[in-house]
């Protein structure tokens, strides 16, 4: 009986130590992952400010855009064609 007892306990406690160090594993991934998450997410990406391609008025951030004399473009193509069209006129 007491050593069905100490069995049963042993096999308690491998059990319990399996399932701890199993979730520590996790929680450290998920922790790691939950960081970068956390990283991305304070970023002011979602918050940055919209500009408007001064050639073709496509709206994309600011970041991502080409400026040039106070205008915005969408891609150094969308630039160039711009000032061409601006001289020429
Ligand atoms: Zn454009």
């Amino acid at each position: 009986m007491l050593g069905k007892l100490v069995f049963f306990l042993i096999i308690a406690a491998l059990v319990y130590w399996l399932i701890k160090a199993r979730s520590s594993e996790e929680t450290g991934n998920t922790h790691e992952k939950t960081d970068e998450s956390t990283e991305s997410n304070t970023s002011p990406k979602a918050l940055e400010e919209m500009v408007r391609c001064v050639h073709c008025g496509v709206h994309l951030p600011r970041s991502e855009s080409v400026t040039s004399q106070g205008d915005f473009f969408c891609c150094n193509a969308h630039r160039l064609e711009h000032q061409d069209s601006d001289t020429s006129t």
